[in-house]
């Protein structure tokens, strides 16, 4: 069996603070508010692991009202996720994101960001897709008022 996940996430830009995509730390003048580190990369690949595990949202499991999660680094978001597909007998296949920012430009991140992705899934670098476009200027990512990341993760029984 194979099943396919959908997840979104944006957070906006601070006036400082340290930008993380995909647990990768992004040298930008700002980073993104968040109750845990806003790591919207990792928020998504999570959501997109739930909803192929038939859960529902990742503020479901780690609500943004518990202090226990004030700064959390969100690889232990994913990291509970893959727990949740694991107990089912699920296992990742593959994972595609598009990050959407105006700004900082991530052409030069991407492979470190593939490489951790990667890392954090348990699958080769090759499985993994991480796309960068910018908003062409429209709405509030074409105003550099934060960034949005749309990304799929597919599922598949463990022993397949
Ligand atoms: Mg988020």
């Amino acid at each position: 069996m194979q099943t396919i996940g959908l997840g979104y996430d944006s957070h906006r830009f601070g006036p400082d603070g340290v930008l993380k995509l995909g647990g990768v730390e992004i040298p930008h003048d700002c980073g993104l508010l968040g109750h845990s580190d806003a790591d919207a990369l990792l928020h998504a690949v999570t959501d997109a692991i739930l909803g192929a595990a038939g859960h529902d949202d990742i503020g479901e499991l780690f609500p943004d009202t518990d202090p226990q999660h004030r700064g959390a680094d969100s690889s232990v978001f994913l990291a509970r996720a893959l727990e949740i597909a694991s107990d089912q007998g699920l296992a990742v296949v593959n994972c595609d994101a598009t990050v959407l920012a105006q700004e900082p430009k991530l052409a030069e991140h991407k492979k470190r960001i593939k490489a951790n992705l990667a890392t954090l899934l348990s699958i080769p670098i090759e499985r993994v897709a991480v796309k960068a476009k910018t908003n062409e200027l429209m709405g509030f990512v074409g105003r550099c008022e934060g960034i949005a990341v749309i990304a799929s993760v597919m599922l598949s029984d463990a022993a397949d």
